[in-house]
Order: structure tokens, then sequence, then C-alpha cells
């Protein structure tokens, strides 16, 4: 192994440790010699820039329009998002009052990381460190989010992009609720089509229910693929419950392996 590869080697084995996923197993893929570096990386992007939600952007389009609009307003709120670039759908979240949580949120968090990601990270919505700062996943959870992302050769804003449900925080870190999950919905389908990922990774239960459909539970989901809007999907549990939940670790890291060599075949079959 060359300098490079035993330093990360090291290193994953620190966040393995730290995980409390050691001693490691590897996939067969993993330990085959030169298999182990990453893959040629896209150039980063820039991550894309947050705008403070000022009180006009806020009384800009109104009350909350999801509860009681009428569905061809709806209709025609879901199209204009369904066409809008990068820069109308930054705008428009940042201004966004469809539902209440508006009314609460410091920043919006509409999302970070590169805009031509392989890689699809789905959240629940911001808590409070991500309402203040405008980016999803920096507490805690964010933290051993990114841990995990290193695990398997992979960095925020680095063929990676991370959002969330709903892109206002829900007061005092309640789960959304569907109608606020509905609301935002136009705005993830959106950024779907725009990142057009090879792969979609639920994190908790909250993201896969909204995302597959379903209210099945997040056990009944793992270990297998799904998909949305013809992506694949793989369920795991949400870094904030690993935080909480020691046992659960080692299954996380079987969804890790899982996602990585689903990614491998992905990649190889030129999906
Ligand atoms: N939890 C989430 O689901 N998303 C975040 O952005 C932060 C914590």
């Amino acid at each position: 192994m060359t300098a490079g590869g035993n330093a990360r080697h090291a290193r994953r084995n620190e966040i393995l440790k730290e995980l409390g996923l050691t001693p490691l197993w590897r996939t067969r893929a993993a330990s085959t010699p030169g298999t182990s570096q990453p893959s040629e990386l896209p150039q980063e992007r820039q991550p894309v820039p947050v705008p403070l939600a000022s009180p006009e952007m806020r009384s800009e389009s109104g009350e909350q329009i999801c509860s009681h609009l009428a569905s061809d307003v709806l209709k025609d709120r879901q199209v204009k998002i369904s066409e809008m670039n990068w820069g109308e759908l930054e705008t428009s979240i940042a201004g966004c009052t469809a539902c209440g949580l508006y009314q609460s949120r410091t920043r919006t968090v509409s999302g970070v990381g590169d805009q031509n990601a392989d890689w699809l990270y789905i959240g629940e919505g911001p808590g409070a460190q991500e309402d203040l700062i405008g980016e999803p996943f920096v507490g805690q959870a964010g933290k051993l989010l990114d841990n995990m992302l290193t695990a398997i050769d992979l960095k925020r804003g680095r063929r990676v992009f991370i959002t969330n449900i709903v892109k206002c925080r829900p007061p005092a870190n309640r789960e959304p609720l569907p109608e606020e999950a509905q609301c935002c919905q136009p705005y993830l389908a959106r950024q779907i089509e725009l990142i057009k990922p090879k792969l979609i990774i639920a994190l908790g239960k909250v993201a896969a229910q909204n995302l597959l459909g379903t209210d099945a539970s997040l056990g009944s989901l793992r270990g297998r693929l799904h998909q949305h809007s013809g992506i694949p999907v793989i369920v795991t549990y949400h870094p904030a419950y690993l935080l909480r939940t020691l046992p659960a670790k080692a299954k996380a890291w079987e969804d890790l392996c899982f996602a990585r060599s689903t990614m491998e075949t992905l990649l190889q079959s030129g999906n």
C-alpha cells in the first residue's frame, strides 16, 4: 500500500473505532489490492449560497398556501418549481411561505454539495444549528454523517449532495407534519431532477417513508434496494438515532457497505 493509502486506511480505522464499528470487516472489493483508491472525482462544486430569509421574502407570496389554495394553484406552483434552475430554486426556497414552518425559521436549509453528485443523502429536516447556519447536518448528527461518508471514501460536497425532506426547521425538532413534507416535495423533486444522482440514501424513517410513499418500519425497509423516480434508494438509520442507539451502529455499517457495493455496480453498469 502507498503512503497515501496507509494514511487513508489508518484514518478509516480511526473513524470506525469512533463509530463503534470495530473490529472491521470489509467487502471483498474493498480488500482487493488496487481497489481502495477513491475513483476519479468530478470537479468539486461550491456549496450553494443560502440567503437569509428576510421578512420581505416571507410576506411576498402571502400566507401558508399549501393548506388553503385551490388544487390548480398548487399544480401551477409545482409546475413552476419543476422548471426552475438552481438559482431560481434557491431564491424560491429562501422566500417560501407555503407551510407554517416559515414562521419560526431563521434560515431555510436547501441543501449542500456537488450539484452533479452520484450520491444524494436525504435527512428529515433542519435542527437548531442548521436553522442558524443554513446548511444541513452541521450538528452532532452531522459530524457522525461526515464520519460515515469518510468511512466509504466520500466527503461532503464531493460527489455527494445532502438535503432534507423539509427545508425549514420544525419547531422543537419535532417530525415534519405530512402537510409540511408535501409542501416541500416539489423542491426535493426538482433537486433530484437537477442532480440526477445514481443513488439516494434515505436517512431515517421520515426520509424513507416520504420518499417511498409508505408507512413501513425502517427495519423492514433496510437491506434492500427501493426506487424513487427510477433512482435506486437505500434506507438506513438517521445519524441522530445512531448517536442514541449504539447497537444500531453495526447495522448502519452493513447499510454503508451495501450502499458502497451498490454504487460500484451502478458505476460498472454505466447507470
Ligand atoms: N437532522 C436532519 O434530518 N437534517 C439535518 O439537516 C440535521 C439534522
